[in-house]
């Protein structure tokens, strides 16, 4: 007999009974004397954490926690602050909203003539001719009550091309010499999928553009970031999102240069959060090419779905719908891929391995998206493929058992109700009832996620619980209070789900032994807070594997 592999095998035999590693590992940091929601059923409730490196090494009563410590080991009294898992943003825009903060004018301003002043003051910083760029502009947030107009931009910055990106992602805004650059002039006709407005009498373009229209700006605006900035784009916004208690997030449009991107601030030391990076279709056969796919990464930078796009927005009001939105008639919003386009290049990203995440925010885009699921996994069974919808926003219950029967993740806006309560009216208290329909889709049980689509939506954390906890806006109104959940499920929605639809569910979203010891040290309790004042909970300190990514 072997000796080695008998004393193995007895190692082994006591492992499986005191829960501890074969070498016995010491904490580095205790935390202490806290309320702990860990999110973990077995135990819903501690006292302690210790960590050794980047996991959570033991869980439980403070005295019991503190008995491991050695000499060398750190201990905080937590003064029995609230402690969560680190929350997880499971769609959002981090690496380009980072580059949009390092560069462009924030146009979330509340008045049409503040945005001509931002504007103005940074053509005057930026040489005649060259391209001035804005985002994070909300049409229904300015006290004028109308859209941009060409007018406007011409009338504040006539001599530098402008072009502005609304808050949705999916329209912009250009004056006249953008539109010029970009060659779209009377007799441009709209592209298929895409939108040109225009005078109605001269046929001249009228500043906004919708969906695949902006892809003439996209030729036409020289692409100037070096690599160097888009590291320091992932450094800024991962700074911004740790401040509020986020420890991951999916990365919902990403490419390349974003993941390269992240690996470049990991290397430096400059990511605080952990990224799952989606990637976009348009690259999709260079990555099966390059022997790439989902999963591919380590727990701070790792390759997500590939991501196709069914239909519009609902910030902007392009989403599909059966029904018509609220007071225009023919309106139905906007498809931007037909069924067989998603089919094709989703059975080529199904057959090799990927997750799938397809933008489907309205019934009729969430239908089509279904059927091309159901159809993948008719064809080519796989197991555990966690198809993702994402958004999901506009639901029934035929979707709902549906998405339920194949297990599929829907990401849902969380901070919409809170934030853009001013666009709800635009799709009617009735249908309010089946939009970002947690309370429908955890009483199926489905894995619903938090995700806020930042630029589009906010990504604060306590932000979204308490959307989703009120669904009541900034200024009262409640908006489809049949989908309210209670504060215990927004927390899980907005950790352990989130792992889970990123496959991570073994390794975070809940504060258990053996994962990695990502939390957030909260100034109230939110099970005690009063449901309408969430938001202002402060997060005084986030951690990710075992190191404070923020301390206040
Ligand atoms: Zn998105």
């Amino acid at each position: 007999m072997n000796h080695g592999t008998s004393r193995r095998e007895f190692l082994g035999a006591l492992a499986a009974f005191s829960l501890l590693p074969l070498e016995q590992e010491r904490p580095d940091l205790i935390l202490y004397n806290g309320n702990i929601l860990t999110v973990n059923d077995q135990e819903p409730r501690a006292q302690a954490v210790a960590i050794a490196r980047d996991r959570f090494l033991a869980v439980g009563s403070s005295a019991e926690v503190l008995n491991l410590a050695s000499v060398a080991t750190k201990k905080i009294d937590l003064g029995g602050k609230t402690v969560t898992p680190g929350f997880i943003d499971a769609h959002s825009h981090p690496a380009e909203a980072g580059l949009m903060h390092l560069r462009m004018v924030d146009c979330d301003l509340r008045s049409i003539s503040g945005i001509q002043a931002a504007l103005r003051e940074r053509a005057r910083k930026t040489p005649p001719g060259e391209w001035v760029l804005g985002f994070k502009y909300d049409d229904t947030k300015t006290e004028e009550g109308r859209p941009l107009t060409v007018a406007d931009l011409d009338a504040a910055v006539p001599d530098h091309p402008v072009h502005i990106e609304h808050r949705g992602g999916h329209t912009t805004y250009s004056n006249s010499l953008a539109f010029r650059k970009a060659g779209i002039d009377e007799k441009t006709p709209d592209p298929p999928g895409g939108k040109i407005d225009r005078d109605p009498s001269t046929g001249k373009p009228a500043g906004r553009v919708a969906e695949s229209a902006n892809g003439y700006f996209e030729k036409a605006i020289p692409q100037t970031f070096t690599r160097d900035d888009h590291r320091e784009g992932v450094k800024l916004i991962s700074k911004m999102m740790v401040r509020t208690g986020i420890t991951s997030a999916t990365e919902a449009q990403g490419t390349p240069t974003d993941l390269r991107a992240y690996q470049d601030a990991r290397e430096s030391g400059e990511l605080l959060h952990r990224a799952y990076s989606f990637i976009n279709f348009h690259y999709l056969d260079a990555m099966i090419a390059a022997g790439n796919r989902t999963g591919l990464g380590d727990e701070w930078v790792r390759v997500g779905a590939v991501k196709l796009v069914c239909d519009g927005s609902i910030s902007e009001r392009t989403a599909r719908l059966s029904a018509p939105y609220e007071g225009r008639a023919n309106d139905y919003g906007i498809l931007v891929m037909t069924e067989e386009e998603l089919y094709t290049h989703g059975r080529k990203a199904h057959l090799a391995g990927w997750q799938i995440g397809t933008h489907a925010n309205g019934d009729v885009a969430i239908d089509t998206t279904l059927r091309v699921y159901e159809r993948l996994h008719r064809e080519s069974p796989r197991r555990d493929p966690r198809f993702r919808l994402e958004h999901c926003t506009v639901v029934n219950d035929d979707l709902i058992a549906r998405i339920k029967a194949l297990g599929v993740i829907p990401t849902p806006f969380s901070t919409y109700v809170y934030y853009h309560g001013e666009k709800m009216r635009y799709y009617g208290a009735e249908r309010l009832n089946h939009m970002f329909a947690l309370r429908s889709f955890i009483d199926a049980g489905i894995r619903p996620t938090q995700a806020s689509d930042y630029p589009p939506g906010e990504f604060i954390p306590m932000m979204a619980l308490q959307s989703e906890v009120t669904r009541t806006d900034m200024k009262g109104n409640v908006w489809g209070p049949k989908q309210k959940i209670s504060v215990e499920e927004a927390i899980r929605v907005g950790t352990l789900n989130g792992a889970y639809a990123s496959y991570e569910e073994n390794i975070k979203g809940s504060i258990e032994v053996g994962k990695l010891a990502d939390l957030v040290v909260l100034g109230r309790d939110p099970l005690k807070e009063n449901p309408s004042t969430l938001v202002n909970i402060p997060v005084e300190r986030t951690m990710a594997g075992g190191r404070w990514t923020f301390e206040s």
